[in-house]
């Protein structure tokens, strides 16, 4: 694209450069058209006035009564003597060449040289036209070589008159070396053509008496007859047609210089003819100042170009710059955009992947809610059918004992078996109790005491235990070992805290195989402001997947009619009604380990019952 654009460019500023030149030629040429036009003006008016000014001097001459006295009594050589020196003062006072006065026949009868060599004295000079034109009653006008002298002049020749008519003529001739000298001054080549073409004035001496073109013929014969040019071999003038300027309305010539070296140069021929005269005024206005002008035009408008084309190069290469920065600016920018864009198109997809999440998760979370509900459901319904089991066969299994003993005892009541009849009603009596004892058990589990807590001897809860329990203790030959600070008290019931401990001893007992001799720790423990009671075995511990349920209700992992599972969920409850915590673990010798931990009551007393 760059090129192209440059390729342009520099072709419409050549264009232009050209047109431009081209213009400017035509003004400068038209300048020095008229600029020589107005010189040509100027040198019209000046060779006028120069010609006029001797052009009165023959007529007021042939007005002298010593004239037309000399010429009237021809012969009188002290009138033509008078008249010689007449002339001669005359001719030194108006400053021209020659004066002198011929009679009716051309032949000179005074003279202003009448004293010199050359005298025209007595010569005739009947042939000039000057002297045919002043008979005629006109004031005659030539130019030619003078015959006797051989210099370029200018004659004037007016008539004498007396009363009978014209008896002379008087002649002023004026050399035209002056006017020669005046058009050297001039700004540009001037000379004058005479009507056979041959410059007669020049200012520069070559091109003097040379002939422009060829002479007709009857001007040569005329200038044979009247001898114009005595002598001169009028040559070519070394003047050729050299083209045309401004459409052909004006002609060039090459012409030498004025400067006499022969150098040639062009000139515009600017010309007019001066009637006066009879002749055409030359003007030579030289081309080279033209050339010269549009050189330093030229150099000038080329060091301007120069300076406006490295000015708009820096102008393009600042553009450029900025061109190049906005570009940079742009990409750095649509990058951005990209990158916005791309991030956000991945925020957004990230942000739908999120929503779906929390969708599935939101389903997850409702589908887990809707199993767990049927699994507690389940879990109940299963508590409830464990329990049923536990109950009916608890219940069962002494109202069948009662039933038989009862039965038994009405046989040997009717056999008269008294004796034996009341050993069966104390069984049944037994029997009741156990149930009783059951019935009461449950009804705890089901009512939370609300019972006031107070300081309760450990020592004494720990030895009222394992006093009722001893009668199993014994039967299973367990080792209870009991460890730790004593004289401790914790804030609670007593007997509650009897029964805690108890299921947990109980439990223990249970949990050891029956090839294993049960070992059980009890480890009393102040931390602070709690105690902390630890009960270990040495059994089979607790399954992980039991761990988290063993504190719920009616979980039990023993055979039906061994237990409810109410145990560990009582004493869960009792500790913490007594503001305390329990948990269970399993010790490092892998048996059981259930740890409580109880506020801690200032002084150990004992409490007696609950
Ligand atoms: P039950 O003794 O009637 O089963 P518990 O609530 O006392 O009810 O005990 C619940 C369950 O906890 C027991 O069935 C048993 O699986 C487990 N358990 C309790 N104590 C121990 C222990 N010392 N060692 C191992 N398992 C135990």
């Amino acid at each position: 694209m760059l090129p192209v654009l440059a390729a342009a460019a520099a072709i419409a500023f050549v264009v232009l450069a050209w047109i431009g030149y081209e213009a400017l030629a035509r003004e400068f040429e038209a300048e020095l058209v008229e600029d020589g036009t107005r010189s040509l003006d100027r040198t019209a008016d000046m060779a006028r006035v120069w010609f006029e000014r001797y052009s009165a001097l023959a007529p007021i001459y042939a007005r002298d009564p010593r004239v037309t006295a000399a010429l009237e009594a021809p012969g009188d050589a002290a009138l033509a003597r008078t008249l010689n020196r007449e002339l001669e003062a005359w001719n030194g006072l108006a400053g021209t060449t020659d004066t002198y006065v011929m009679n009716r026949d051309g032949t000179t009868i005074a003279a202003s040289n009448w004293e010199e060599a050359h005298s025209f004295v007595g010569r005739n000079f009947a042939f000039r036209p000057y002297f045919r034109d002043a008979l005629e009653g006109r004031l005659g006008r030539f130019f030619g070589l003078g015959t006797t002298s051989g210099l370029r002049g200018y004659y004037f020749g007016a008539p004498v008159r007396d009363a009978r008519g014209i008896i002379g003529v008087v002649v002023v001739k004026i050399a035209i070396t002056p006017l020669e000298e005046d058009l050297r001054l001039g700004p540009h080549q001037a000379f004058f053509t005479d009507e056979a073409g041959i410059i007669v004035v020049a200012g520069t001496p070559a091109l003097r008496l040379k002939r422009l073109g060829e002479i007709a013929e009857a001007e040569r014969a005329r200038i044979v007859e009247t001898r114009q040019f005595d002598g001169a071999t009028l040559g070519p003038a070394p003047v050729a047609a050299a083209g045309s300027w401004l459409d052909g309305t004006q002609q060039l010539v090459r012409a030498p210089d004025d400067s006499g070296s022969g150098t040639a140069h062009r000139y515009v021929d600017l010309s007019r003819r001066i009637e006066t005269l009879d002749w055409t005024l030359h003007v030579l206005a030289d081309t080279a100042v033209v050339n010269r002008r549009m050189t330093s035009a030229l150099l000038t408008g080329g060091a301007g170009a120069l300076a406006l084309l490295t000015l708009a190069s820096l102008l393009w290469q600042r553009r450029q710059r900025l061109v190049e920065r906005l570009r940079h600016r742009e990409r750095d920018r649509l990058a951005l955009e990209r990158r916005v864009a791309q991030r956000t198109a991945e925020l957004t997809a990230a942000n739908a992947r999120l929503e779906a999440e929390v969708a599935e998760r939101r389903n997850a979370e409702e589908s887990l809610r809707r199993t767990q509900s049927e699994l507690v459901q389940a879990g109940k319904l299963a508590a409830l059918g464990q329990m049923s089991a536990a109950l009916s066969h608890e219940f069962n299994q002494p109202l069948t004992a009662i039933r038989t003993y009862s039965e038994n005892a009405i046989a040997f009541y009717e056999a008269g078996a008294g004796q034996k009849a009341a050993e069966n009603l104390a069984r049944v009596l037994r029997l009741t109790e156990r149930m009783a004892q059951l019935s009461k058990h449950l009804t705890r589990f089901a009512r939370r005491s609300q019972d006031d807590v107070t300081p309760v001897d450990l020592d004494a809860v720990l030895s009222d235990a394992l006093g009722l329990l001893k009668g199993r203790i014994e039967r299973a030959e367990a080792e209870v070992r009991r460890e730790g600070d004593a004289g401790l008290a914790v804030l609670g019931g007593a007997v509650r805290l009897q029964h805690v401990v108890m299921n947990l001893v109980g439990n223990a007992l249970d949990a050891v195989p029956a090839d294993r001799t049960p070992q059980i720790r009890i480890a009393l423990r102040r931390d602070g402001g709690e105690i902390e009671i630890a009960v270990e075995d040495n059994g089979t511990g607790i399954a992980p997947e039991a761990l988290p349920r063993i504190f719920d209700p009616f979980f039990t992992t023993k055979e039906v009619g061994k237990g409810l599972g109410l145990g560990l969920s009582i004493s869960f409850n009792i500790v913490k009604d007594f503001g305390g915590t329990m948990r269970a673990e399993n010790g490092a010798d892998g048996g059981a380990r259930f740890v409580i931990r109880l506020p801690a009551a200032g002084t150990g007393t004992r409490e007696a019952a609950e």
